[in-house]
């Protein structure tokens, strides 16, 4: 590579790229340039044939559209010919070419394309996929987010539906994998040439791998800057969030003497966690039999809630000297158009020395430490765990998640996160003894870097739910280059949660249940904060096994759960055939095939204990990790009157569960509301018993239970 910094002057041409993939460790064809056609002869001369001539300069982007690009030269001579042709051609288009590059022809093989995108949120992401003409016809790719290890190249790769290409067909030889992943590991993986790109934009289209290799034979650079962030204002050190969720003493600033507002309306809910409560207001002694300071400088606390209009918020921020966290519920900020306002309060919060949530946000729930943003009484102190952008949408999570047996340990919302950020919360959590998984609400990308980063850092060890808001609108917002036209924001994420382990949920309903099954599973998923496992270690060699044992009555109902599982990634693996004298002992499968899903009689006239001996003599056997046991609620209260039935068969699981601490049970309840109300409800407490979770579908209970083995797979 010529002159000292290289990406000064505008995209580098074709040679200099290749120059810098050499020496980056990428295999490039051999190659010379001329600064004329008379001088391609003599550039060619040191060149073993057959040669591929290319013509570069301004314009030269998509060289073959241009007739640009000769394959197949004989040698020297030819290639001279070639390139006087081609200049030729160019002038004719309005195209002066700074120079031409004469280079080795590769052998030919599978055409990818390879290249790193900067995404507006989530930074640099690296892509791969059928590169030439299959680029745009198939939009086959693939893309991780950089750096990619070696074990995401190769799922990268798999993931392909141009994968069985580089398996070998028809006769042709395997690609060599391994040339192809230290490849994508050049560029993309820790210490990659990703680092040192200033993107804009960088593709490799073709590399052509063979058997024997893998070589770049085009490479594209067009370094851009303007994306650079300028660094957030990095907090001093990593805060201790304890007091934020279990402040000795909070206050409210805000709340009306006589026209009741958001702030009387917390001073009424924080009354009922009996937290020690001040009130700030300039004039009273008392607001709602709250005492009352003048100024939030007089006031003792760990915690200041302030709802006051945006335009004062700050000067309020800045009498928080000595109290570590302060709320910002107004808004009215970023998103609202107003980023200078929003600056100017994390400006207060640093000056006052306090962290800063929100702004635009509700605030924090923490039955532990007496914080709530939600009326009535707080629910039962647990180790769940929400980060959530939507204050309204962590209320129904709360809420509908303690319905159904949810026990929570720290909830916060974080609005604008103009300070404190998911991220940053999510590295306190990943260290709470309180905190055994995370749900996360996300609608922004904003500072996706730094989430990544922080996912990473907690993986295998903290299990971490994703639901992410507005994908598909964020998708649009892609960039506009062409390979950045093709990541999408979607994909991103998705990219995110497999790198990560994390679980990615399309909705609320699956954000309660997979997190559900962490909190029920916790000790036998090896979860912090939850405790050893009792009577044995967290499902010894079975971690990251993808198999499951379906169990229920038969029916339809079974092939369906098949399906089900199937598509979750899940394997139903075949019973082991020394389980199957034990199963036929106790009437299972007798004149019939044993197969998973196991089907066996449960109903009002079955005997309940038969689930519970068959799971017995099975996982005896063979260890599933995971076992789903379903009822048909609806045959309970067809063929029976009594809910006496159905308990008994959730005791006999529960017994099962106790019994075999190192598997995770499951219980579908299908058809639930053929049960009187109430029912269901017994049925949920007694599962609840023994920590097995409980759902109402096979589609809910297979998200969960593929959650988990995601999980395990990253431990
Ligand atoms: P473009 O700017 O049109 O993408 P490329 O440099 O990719 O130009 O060349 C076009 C095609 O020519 C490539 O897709 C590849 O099939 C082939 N090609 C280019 N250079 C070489 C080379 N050195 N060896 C083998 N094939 C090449
Ligand atoms: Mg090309």
């Amino acid at each position: 590579m010529s002159g000292s910094d290289p990406l000064a002057a505008g995209p580098p041409p074709e040679h200099e790229v290749k120059a810098l993939l050499r020496e980056a460790g990428v295999a490039v064809p051999r190659g010379a340039t001329a600064a004329s056609a008379e001088g391609v002869a003599a550039a060619a001369g040191g060149l073993a044939p057959p040669l591929v001539l290319k013509a570069f300069g301004p314009g030269l982007v998509h060289k073959s559209d241009s007739g640009a690009v000769r394959l197949a030269l004989a040698g020297p001579a030819e290639a001279a010919e070639a390139a006087a042709e081609m200049l030729g051609g160019l002038l004719a288009q309005g195209i002066t070419p700074d120079g031409f590059l004469v280079e080795e022809q590769a052998e030919a093989g599978i055409e990818l394309i390879v290249g790193v995108v900067r995404d507006p949120g989530f930074g640099p992401v690296l892509l791969a996929g059928l590169g030439g003409v299959w680029t745009e016809a198939m939009r086959d790719t693939a893309v991780r987010l950089c750096p990619v290890s070696e074990a995401d190249a190769r799922r990268m790769l798999a993931s392909l539906r141009g994968s069985r290409l580089l398996r070998g067909y028809r006769g042709r030889p395997a690609a060599d994998m391994d040339a192809l992943v230290k490849l994508l590991l050049t560029i993309g993986g820790a210490g990659g040439l990703w680092e040192r790109l200033e993107l804009g934009e960088f593709e490799l289209n073709p590399v052509i791998v063979t058997g024997r290799g893998a070589v770049a034979v085009d490479a594209r650079y067009i370094p851009d800057d303007r994306h650079r962030e300028a660094p957030r204002p990095a907090p001093a050190a990593e805060a201790d969030f304890t007091a934020l969720f279990e402040p000795r003493a909070v206050a409210v600033v805000g709340a009306s003497t006589n026209r009741p507002n958001f702030g009387n309306m917390f001073l009424e809910f924080y009354r009922t966690t009996g937290v020690p409560l001040v009130a700030v207001h300039p004039e009273a002694d008392e607001i709602d039999g709250v005492p009352a300071v003048p100024t939030l400088a007089d006031a003792d606390a760990d915690y200041a809630l302030i709802a006051v209009p945006a335009g004062r918020c700050a000067e309020v921020v800045r009498q928080a000297d000595g109290i570590p966290f302060v709320q910002v519920m107004s808004g009215g900020f970023g998103e609202a158009g107003a980023p200078e306002l929003e600056a100017g309060l994390v400006r207060a919060a640093r000056e006052a020395g306090t962290r800063l949530l929100g702004p635009n946000c509700m605030g924090v729930y923490s039955p532990r430490g007496g914080q709530t943003f939600i009326g009535g009484e707080p629910g039962p102190p647990g180790h769940v765990a929400l980060i959530s952008q939507s204050g309204g949408l962590a209320g129904e999570v709360v809420r509908v998640g303690e319905r159904r047996g949810l026990a929570f340990s720290r909830v916060a919302t974080v609005g604008n996160s103009a300070d404190v950020t998911p991220a940053e919360l999510l590295r306190w959590l990943a260290v709470d003894e309180h905190t055994s998984v995370v749900g996360m609400y996300l609608e922004d990308p904003r500072g996706g870097r730094a989430l990544f980063e922080a996912l990473m850092s907690v993986r295998g060890r903290l299990p971490v739910v994703l639901l992410v808001g507005g994908r598909s609108a964020q998708g649009r917002r892609a960039a506009a280059s062409h390979t950045g036209g093709m990541v999408g924001d979607d994909r991103v994420w998705q990219a995110l949660a497999e790198q990560s382990g994390a679980a990615l949920v399309t909705g609320q309903d699956d954000l309660i249940g997979v997190l559900s099954f962490f909190q029920s599973h916790a000790r036998r998923l090896g979860a912090p904060g939850a405790g050893p496992v009792t009577g044995g270690s967290r499902g010894a060699g079975t971690d990251g096994d993808p198999a499951l044992l379906v169990i229920g009555p038969s029916g339809g109902a079974s092939v369906l759960a098949a399906d089900v599982f199937d598509a979750a990634g899940l394997s139903l693996d075949a019973l082991p055939e020394e389980a199957k004298s034990g199963l036929k002992a106790l009437g299972i499968g007798v004149g019939s095939s044993l197969a998973n899903p196991l089907e066996i009689p449960v109903g009002p006239r079955g005997r309940p204990e038969l689930a519970r001996e068959a799971i017995a003599a099975i996982v005896a056997r063979r260890p599933y990790p995971d076992v789903v046991a379903h009822v048909n609620v609806q045959s309970f209260f067809t063929y029976g009157s009594s809910a006496e039935p159905l308990y008994a068969c959730a005791r006999n699981l529960a017994q099962a569960q106790e019994d075999l601490p190192e598997v995770r049970i499951t219980l579908v309840t299908r058809n639930g509301e053929c049960a009187p109300p109430g029912v269901e409800d017994g049925v949920r407490a007694i599962a609840a018993g023994s920590g097995i979770p409980v759902y109402r579908s096979m589609e809910s209970a297979a998200v969960a239970v593929a959650a988990a083995k995601r999980f395990t797979r990253g431990a």
